[in-house]
């Protein structure tokens, strides 16, 4: 172990964290989950955390904040699933176990109950939603790839659950490694000097008056700023300019990276997608201001958990390039 810690990269400063779900402390111990033996020993030391996750719900304590197990408690639950090490913090090993074949009211008692990621984004510390983001991402990810999406053969974690390996060709599979993904998701706040545009999906949040920044999935072989510029084009029927990167958010829902833009409108006449949009409009900056403090009667936006909140508030408050 000792040398292998010598040839540790250096740990990079840490990254200010801009949004909920960035920021986690965890070292993803790159070099620590190569070693199959030690990752077994640690899944079996007093001194791990366990992180234990029902149905992707996240253990929360009655003081707000994650509530990990050790492995005489997690033991106690008689669950069969392979603990997926999500690095070491603090000098302890931490590890994220799907326990979703326990009773799930066994599990709850002395103040732990099971909430829901985007509910617990709301109150859990900055560092904390980072350790979330990657847990429910990594445990999201094991429960759908049992199999290999080239032969079908059962596939096996390898380094603590950064792979899936298919067996080789001998052992019945064919080899293939399959890594946990991310999907980029494009947002983009495009705005034409005074006004920006919003959309409001169809099937939800039409009530609530709510209204958000356009986002769609990357397509494959696309840059940044072509996808911008198709999936404005999709929704709004609206050509943009220049586009400007700002920030981006892991959103473990499952798996995404929300990559956050500012947009220039280069047209202003909105042709909406009927199929997939409810609404599409251009608003005012005072109405978008007015919104930002809850006191717009007609516009509703996201709440600070989600990035959109922030690249309208820097556009509205014109901490934004402006057109
Ligand atoms: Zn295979």
């Amino acid at each position: 172990m000792n040398d292998r810690r010598e040839r540790r990269p250096a740990r990079p400063e840490r990254i200010k964290a801009t949004h909920v779900f960035a920021g986690n402390p965890i070292d993803r111990g790159e070099v620590e989950r190569r070693d199959e033996e030690w990752l077994t020993a640690q899944a079996n030391s007093p001194a791990s955390r366990m992180l234990p996750m029902w149905q992707l719900n996240v253990p929360v304590s009655a003081g707000q904040t994650l509530s990990w197990f050790n492995v005489d408690q997690l033991r106690q639950l008689q669950v069969d699933s392979e603990p997926i090490f999500l690095g070491i913090l603090d000098g302890l090993p931490h590890f994220v176990v799907d326990v979703s074949a326990a009773d799930r009211g066994a599990v709850e008692s002395d103040g732990l109950t099971f909430e829901d990621a985007r509910t617990t984004a709301e109150y859990l510390s900055g560092p904390e939603s980072g350790i979330v983001a990657q847990a429910r991402a990594q445990l999201s990810w094991h429960g759908r790839h049992g199999f290999c999406a080239v032969c079908g053969h059962p596939t096996r974690i390898a380094r603590g659950g950064q792979v899936r390996r298919c067996p080789q060709k001998g052992d019945g599979g064919c080899g293939t490694e399959h890594y946990p993904r991310t999907d980029p998701v494009v947002i983009t706040v495009v705005h034409d000097g005074d006004r920006c545009l919003l959309g409001q999906s169809r099937g939800r949040l039409v009530a609530m008056r709510r209204y958000s920044a356009l986002a769609g999935f990357m397509d494959q072989g696309e840059s940044i700023e072509e996808a911008v510029s198709r999936e404005v084009m999709e929704e709004a029927g609206i050509q943009v300019g220049a586009v400007r990167y700002h920030s981006s958010q892991p959103w473990p829902f499952p798996s995404s990276l929300m990559i956050g833009c500012h947009a220039d409108a280069a047209t202003t006449d909105i042709q909406k997608d009927d199929e997939e949009m409810a609404d599409v409009q251009w608003f005012p900056r005072q109405e978008v201001l007015l919104a930002l403090q809850e006191k717009s009667e007609i516009l509703a936006i996201p709440g600070p958990t989600a990035i959109a909140h922030h690249l309208i508030r820097a556009w509205a408050t014109g901490e934004a390039p402006q057109p």
